[in-house]
């Protein structure tokens, strides 16, 4: 089994407000760490060249947020209890 299989048996109650939003106009550098980063393969570029990120699959592990500074992720937070990844023992 792969990881990508592994990270697809993950569970998720997701938020109505996404807990990770970029900035807007972002460098390509900067976008570039942010696709590479993320275990979950969570950032996409987009064919305009925006990033998007889809924060229902994270596994809030914090990567992104280490790598980049604080201009270049305008919200990062835990959700809220009760949501986000469900975490499973064994
Ligand atoms: S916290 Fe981890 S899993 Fe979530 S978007 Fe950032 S790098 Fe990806």
């Amino acid at each position: 089994m792969n990881a990508d299989h592994k990270v697809a048996k993950n569970h998720y109650q997701p938020e109505a407000q996404a807990h990770i939003i970029p900035a807007a106009n972002l460098d390509p550098e900067t976008m570039a760490l942010l696709v590479k980063c993320c275990p979950a393969g969570l950032y996409h570029i987009m064919g305009d060249g925006s990033l998007r990120v889809d924060v229902h699959g994270c596994l809030e592990c914090g990567t992104c947020r280490m790598l980049v500074d604080e201009q270049a992720l305008k919200l990062w937070r835990y959700p809220a209890a009760d949501y986000g990844i469900h975490l499973r023992f064994g």
